[in-house]
């Protein structure tokens, strides 16, 4: 995407920067302020798949709890002066070569319709392009592209790590095969709070309880203000409002624990929350290349 790499621009930066010093130097009024383009954080939004359910059962719901029986999968870029994060990996890959809905076990189907990779290669980024990646959590819907991305660094909770590389994988509802890249990959494994550019923009928390080392992502976007990718904190917006935590969950307690910090917190960071799976939010979102800043 060379229209929108910013970092290949730092001639005509200098240029708007010259002309702008030239003007305050006549005295003219000051342009209101802006982020220069070289400080520019940038989040973009990448349709990486749908989920249908017969039921929302697993999700500890009852049928009339929700009238939602489709989830979004999505997965995120964040572009920031000093290296990319794909945050989410989606469903897994291979699904972008079938067609239409793919039936999966207990009355689940789920359907990609072109690969997080090829979705990039078509602004111009190859996953060599990608620094850093960091999942929610392991499940199959959140790791599904991360195969292509094993050359950048994992930024993984010891809690995850543990879990999803240790030999028990299948108890916390894994499958290491779809993630077998990621064994012997670059890891950052941590150990709670991580800020990943030093800056307090991009900051993983854990949020722990939906798996072992479940996390989110906190964002502070210029103009869209603070943002919280909360991963599977909640499924459903029904799921926040009753509080209501999925059979195919690893500590309930934890979960709860965690749903009930984060509302604290978003409460006192007066930040917006996307529920990542909430497909009526999805569809208000401006999808790649627009971006979020
Ligand atoms: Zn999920």
């Amino acid at each position: 995407m060379n229209g929108l790499d910013l970092r290949r621009l730092p001639a005509i930066f200098l240029l708007i920067a010259v002309v702008t010093g030239c003007a305050n130097f006549q005295g003219a009024p000051d342009a209101p302020r802006e982020v220069s383009p070289a400080d520019m954080l940038r989040l973009l939004v990448f349709d990486c798949g749908r989920i249908r359910l017969e039921s929302v059962h697993l999700f500890g719901l009852a049928s009339t709890d929700t009238d939602v029986r489709e989830l979004a999968v999505p997965c995120y870029l964040i572009d920031h002066p000093r290296g990319r994060l794909l945050w989410e990996g989606g469903l897994p890959s291979e699904l972008a070569g079938i067609d239409g809905w793919v039936e999966d076990r207990g009355g689940l189907s789920q359907r990609l319709d072109r690969s997080l990779v090829d979705q990039l290669a078509a602004l111009g980024w190859q996953p060599e392009d990608v620094d850093w990646i960091a999942f929610s959590h392991y499940h199959s819907d959140h790791i599904g592209a991360a195969a292509a991305f094993a050359g950048a660094t994992q930024l993984i909770q010891r809690a995850e790590a543990e879990a999803a590389f240790g030999a028990e994988a299948a108890q916390y509802f894994f499958d290491p095969d779809l993630y077998a890249a990621l064994v012997d990959a670059p890891k950052k494994v941590l150990d709670g709070r991580y800020d990943v550019f030093g800056d307090g923009r991009v900051v993983l928390l854990p949020a722990p309880g939906h798996t072992p080392g479940h996390q989110v992502l906190y964002l502070n976007l210029t103009e869209t203000g603070p943002l919280l990718l909360a991963g599977d904190l909640w499924h459903f917006e029904a799921s926040r409002r009753l509080r209501a935590v999925p059979l195919f969950n690893y500590d309930r307690e934890a979960t709860l624990a965690s749903m009930d910090r984060f509302e604290v917190l978003l409460e006192q960071w007066g930040a917006t929350l996307w529920i990542e799976h909430s497909l009526e939010l999805f569809e208000s979102l401006d999808l790649a290349p627009a971006f979020y800043h």
